[in-house]
């Protein structure tokens, strides 16, 4: 008799998005004709850079000859696109070595797969609201222990990230051995500066924890006291492992691309006290567990970093922006508690007469035809908060904000 693991039973059945997708199907049966504007789901809607296009075409010609056709990739991705990556954080102060970058299929697969080369035991923290995949890879990876009354699992050690702390995730007051840090948070949208990072930072390096430092929308930062990478603050290396994604840099969601960075000076324990570099164990499950990324797909990134590409994604990149700070500016006018929308593409707000937040995702869908997120989907910390995106269209953008100014 197979047995199941049970841990993937504990976690919902149905993913957040789709409960949404079924709410928003009744409306559809009800009003055929509404135009929905959807400011929820994180996916982008801007088409591919031009380079990146040219750069795949070309390699796909590559490809179908004798001379230029491609196998796997190297386990750790091509030296033409790892080179790229190296040179962007020399120019931002930060010098990795070739071996620590391991090229991947998007930031989503390590986040899950970082578990593997986890011990069992390691207390585990998040912030609430959260990313829910944080949460959801604990619970399968069966480190979440028990459900609570309050929803909360009796081994996940929850951050505090809420009004009072200006939604940034607070310190842990015990101590915990594996940290989740988002920065720019989703779904929050808010930053931390350089001094706060460097207190996680100190943190990890006095408890021996690692930090699991997810830089999916680092490309949105444009303040110089936020840091780009978790690198640029002093010992990081020693604590931290950063994963970074061309999804919404560069438009590749449906491409799949992205790296992980396990400095050689990261390390991790065993039960006796032995000392092993993190980056041993991750080499090893790279080697078993992947066969990299498409030569097409590398070269389609390596064009991200050329003179037309960087203009080309600076472009993209400024549009969602744009659509960010619009959104915010409207809330903001409106009377609406907003966070984020400056150095990210989410905004996060307090609901209209403190609804709930299923109820105002209710009243915005019905009254305006407009889709957030509703902030309790990440959280119980998220009750009585929204998640705007600003990967939509400027037009539908721009058509969300008239709907609200007319009334929400
Ligand atoms: N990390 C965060 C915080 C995200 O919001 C997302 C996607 O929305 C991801 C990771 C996943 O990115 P990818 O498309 O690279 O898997």
């Amino acid at each position: 008799m197979a047995l199941a693991n049970e841990n993937y039973l504990k976690t919902p059945e149905i993913y957040c998005f789709d409960e949404i997708e079924k709410r928003v199907n009744a409306f559809k049966v009800l009003h055929p004709n509404a135009k929905i504007i959807r400011l929820g789901v994180g996916d982008v809607s801007r088409p591919l850079p031009n380079e990146v296009v040219q750069a795949m075409h070309k390699a796909i010609d590559e490809m179908s000859h004798e001379e230029g056709f491609r196998g796997y990739s190297p386990p750790q991705g091509y030296d033409f696109l790892i080179e790229k990556i190296l040179k962007e954080y020399r120019s931002n102060g930060v010098f990795l070595d070739k071996e620590s970058i391991f090229v991947n299929d998007g930031a989503k697969s390590d986040i899950g797969n970082i578990g593997h080369v986890l011990g069992r035991d390691n207390i585990i923290a998040i912030s609430d609201p959260v990313y829910p995949v944080y949460e959801n890879a604990t619970i399968m990876s069966g480190r979440a222990g028990v459900l609570n009354d309050d929803q909360k699992w009796s081994n996940v050690v929850y951050l505090r990230c809420t009004e009072e702390t200006g939604f940034v995730p607070e310190l842990p007051s015990e101590k915990v051995d594996v940290i989740y840090l988002c920065n720019p948070n989703n779904p929050t949208g808010t930053v931390m500066t350089k001094l706060e990072l460097k207190r996680w930072v100190d943190y990890a390096i006095e408890h021996q924890s690692i930090i699991v430092y997810d830089g999916a929308y680092q490309s949105y930062i444009n303040e110089p006291n936020v840091p780009r990478s978790i690198y640029e603050i002093k010992g990081a290396k020693k604590v931290a492992i950063e994963i970074r994604s061309y999804s919404k840099t560069a438009g590749f969601t449906g491409l799949r691309c992205g790296y992980s960075v396990f400095p050689q000076e990261l390390l991790v324990y065993t039960k006796y006290g032995d000392v092993v570099p993190l980056i041993k164990l991750w080499s090893r499950r790279n080697a078993n567990y992947t066969n990299g990324v498409s030569y097409i797909v590398q070269r389609g990134a390596e064009a991200i970093y050329s003179r037309k590409g960087k203009a080309e994604v600076q472009e993209l990149v400024n549009y969602y922006l744009t659509n960010a700070s619009l959104l915010r500016n409207e809330l903001l006018s409106i009377g609406f508690e907003v966070y984020g929308g400056t150095n990210s593409p989410y905004v996060w707000f307090k609901t209209a007469y403190n609804q709930s937040s299923w109820k105002f995702f209710q009243q915005l869908l019905y009254e305006n035809h407009i889709i957030g997120t509703p902030g309790v989907v990440f959280g119980s910390s998220g009750e009585g908060y929204m998640r705007f995106t600003g990967f939509s269209s400027r037009e539908d953008t721009l058509l969300a904000i008239e709907r609200l100014r007319k009334g929400i």
